[in-house]
């Protein structure tokens, strides 16, 4: 990682080796990993960047770990589709869907978790682990799988049976918690202190992991031919991938790979039903309030976001808001989504596009604005939240006569 100058406190400011480090010992707050962007912009090109390999490793110099020894399933560039039929339905005009259903374990986490342990491995560490509402889970517990690493996944008990299911058959230790996220997450902050040789790829690997999700701001731009979009819709848990694309963005200008500065509103999306960013939003105050999460977007079911407050001032900073929808707007979302585009998402995809149907409603999301909504979870993964309402069309015997009674084709031509 040549062009990595170290880390530095996102509150005062102090400057710190790239190790193993994550908060600052001065004012506890979250270590940022900083690059040297002028040496960066010498030796990267959209060139360069185009004869990379297809995953998030074509932008490794812009990522905190070196390419050669990635951790790599090929998590990335995934595809970025128009999607004028859902647009039509919204009143937008150019709606484009970044689907991260297809990453290796099906979920964006894909591309933090890649660069959380192959960094974690140039460290040193030999057990890579997590505090996960689910798709972390899945995602540690497969690329530590892949680079031949122990691993210990902690989750809440009450979660969806395909997330445990995908996370235990890659033969790691998982271990369920009789408690919501946020005791998982207090648990094993207090495990990386009892155990400083595992790697919590969201804990003490924190701040190599969050750059993992700038490759979502850099892909779109590049799919966009190079250009930025107008407004971008994520989904909000931690708020790490929001914030982190936001500076995805102001970096790909740094290093001149943009023309010009971008200023793309960023607007997020949450639960109803754990909606601490949304509702400091509406309050219109600075202070992110935890809540004790319900409802079916578990894999968005964090209480007491660590990085709530940042994301709601990149959101405020770009004029972009925080909505949230209830439990039955997110299955509609889902089955919009699939209805509409051919993508099955998970819940916190029918969060991004329940929130950007209201966002779009509101008049916050412009009709002629280039929108990109960020789907960050495949469908087979929480079947529940649909299973109820998709059923077989009719269920007969296998005969024209009983097929043609059953099926009205009639006004089909
Ligand atoms: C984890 C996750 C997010 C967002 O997570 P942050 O903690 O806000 O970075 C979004 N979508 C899915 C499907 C996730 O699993
Ligand atoms: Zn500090």
């Amino acid at each position: 990682m040549p062009f990595v100058e170290g880390l530095r406190c996102r509150e005062c400011g102090r400057a710190y080796p790239a190790e193993a480090l994550h908060v600052c010992e001065w004012c506890f707050g979250p270590l940022e990993v900083v690059y040297d962007y002028e040496a960066i912009a010498g030796s990267i090109s959209r060139q360069s960047v185009a004869a990379g390999p297809n995953t998030i490793w074509r932008y490794a110099d812009l990522l905190p770990a070196g390419a050669e020894g990635a951790v790599d399933l090929g998590a990335g560039l995934t595809p970025l589709l128009r999607a004028d039929r859902l647009g039509a339905e919204l009143g937008l005009s150019e709606l484009w869907l970044k689907n991260d259903t297809v990453n290796p374990t099906g979920s964006f986490k894909d591309r933090v978790v890649s660069v959380a342990l192959t960094r974690a491995r140039e460290l040193g560490f030999k057990v890579a682990a997590c505090a996960s509402t689910g798709n972390l889970a899945n995602s540690v517990a497969a690329h530590a799988a892949r680079a031949g690493m122990r691993s210990v996944v902690c989750i809440p008990a009450d979660l969806e049976i395909a997330k445990v299911v995908t996370t235990g058959v890659f033969g790691g230790c998982l271990v369920a918690l009789t408690g919501n996220y946020d005791e998982v997450n207090r648990l094993c902050a207090e495990l990386a202190s009892e155990y400083p040789t595992w790697a919590f790829v969201n804990v003490n690997v924190r701040s190599y992991y969050a750059e993992g999700s700038k490759t979502l701001a850099f892909e779109v731009a590049e799919q966009l031919g190079w250009r930025a979009p107008d407004h971008v819709v994520v989904p909000v848990a931690s708020g790490s991938q929001l914030t982190k694309v936001a500076k995805g963005f102001r970096e790909l200008y740094k290093v001149g790979l943009l023309d010009e500065e971008p200023h793309v509103r960023i607007s997020g999306a949450q639960a109803r039903g754990c909606a601490p960013v949304a509702e400091a939003f509406e309050s219109g105050g600075d202070f992110v309030r935890p809540v004790k999460p319900s409802g079916i977007a578990k894999s968005l079911a964090i209480g007491n976001p660590a990085d709530g407050g940042y994301a709601l001032e990149e959101v405020r900073r770009s004029g972009g808001a925080v909505g949230a929808v209830t439990d039955a707007e997110i299955v509609e979302g889902i089955r919009l989504l699939a209805r509409t585009e051919g993508i099955f998402a998970e819940t916190a995809g029918g969060v991004t596009v329940g929130v950007l149907a209201k966002l779009a409603a509101a008049g916050v999301v412009k009709v002629n604005e280039r929108v990109v909504a960020f789907i960050t979870g495949n469908g087979l993964k929480t079947l529940d939240a649909v299973a109820s309402g998709c059923h077989p069309t009719a269920t007969v015997a296998p005969s024209l006569e009983a097929f043609q009674a059953a099926v009205n084709v009639a006004d089909w031509q």
